[in-house]
């Protein structure tokens, strides 16, 4: 390896879905240092001689996106776990699906599976995660659509918050209503409660009733990241005139709960683009912090 081989570099990498190594970006003791411009034959070497079988031999990092590998660094500097995140819309309403995962334990969660099961299953095997638990933000037919399949072919246990029984219970009604097949998905296995810890990645579930009884948001204080649901979107909020909807429970969940966690937080809607803490309360037309 010609550059910098005197330099004590950790090389961080991600295998694409080809198990192709391309190297990402080098962490120095003197920072970040990305390398999307470098020649990367000339760190391949350093890469498999040092990154794989000084961590553990064979294992992967999964790092897809800048951000992650940001987090990663951090994480190491810090020696606290970094998780990974990746959000993409499924089944017949568009639900935005949330796989989070810990690059380093490689255990996971599927937050929301409301569709397309194998494109779900497709991005688990593709990062080689073991999903730990099907965790729901709320029991609308668009948010646990493949909650069956999921739990099927991985054996996680569903999770959602007890007052939304109702609606899970009810699922063959929602797909009438809204016109979407219906194939019968099982019970859940565990109640979340407000404040619970959830299984991986320091996440923790927030009782945050209006949309539904038992609608939930999930927080990850140290990537400062929310998982709204449908409690609230990117300039907007969720309907409250579906069964057990309730505008002034709303209200209070996300003046209270969520316009209190930190501005800079990336909110992950339950439909549509994310957007931040700040950027809800300063500009969101309906609740305004
Ligand atoms: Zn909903
Ligand atoms: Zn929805």
């Amino acid at each position: 390896m010609a550059k910098n081989q005197s330099h004590d570099f950790d090389v961080f990498r991600r295998i694409s879905l080809l198990q192709q190594i391309v190297v990402q970006g080098i962490f120095s003791p003197g920072g970040f240092l990305p390398v999307w411009n470098s020649d990367l034959s000339d760190y391949r070497d350093y890469c498999v001689a040092h990154c794989i079988d000084r961590e553990r031999p064979g294992r992967k990092i999964i790092l897809e996106s800048w951000l992650n590998i940001a987090n990663y660094c951090e994480a190491q500097m810090t020696n606290q776990p970094a998780i990974f995140r990746q959000s993409f819309p499924v089944g017949p309403l568009q639900c935005n699906c949330t796989i989070i995962g810990d690059p380093l334990t490689r255990k996971a969660f599927v937050v929301d599976p409301g569709g397309d099961p194998d494109i779900i299953m497709a991005k688990l095997w593709a990062l080689d995660l073991q999903v730990v638990a099907l965790i729901h933000t709320h029991a609308h037919l668009d948010h646990f659509l493949a909650s069956g399949d999921i739990k099927k072919q991985t054996g996680a246990p569903i999770h959602l918050h007890e007052e939304d029984k109702f609606l899970w219970d009810n699922l063959e009604m929602q797909c009438r209503m809204f016109g979407v097949p219906y194939r019968p998905v099982p019970d859940p296995d565990h109640w979340l409660t407000d404040d619970e810890e959830l299984p991986c990645c320091e996440g923790v579930a927030m009782h945050t009733p209006g949309h539904t009884p038992g609608s939930m948001c999930f927080w990850f204080a140290r990537p400062k990241l929310l998982i709204a649901g449908d409690t609230l979107f990117r300039r907007s909020i969720g309907r409250t005139d579906l069964w057990g909807g309730d505008y002034k429970a709303i209200e209070r969940s996300i003046k209270q709960r969520l316009y209190t966690l930190d501005e800079e937080a990336t909110v992950v809607t339950g439909h549509g683009p994310d957007t931040t803490i700040g950027e809800e309360i300063r500009e969101n037309s309906i609740i305004r912090g």
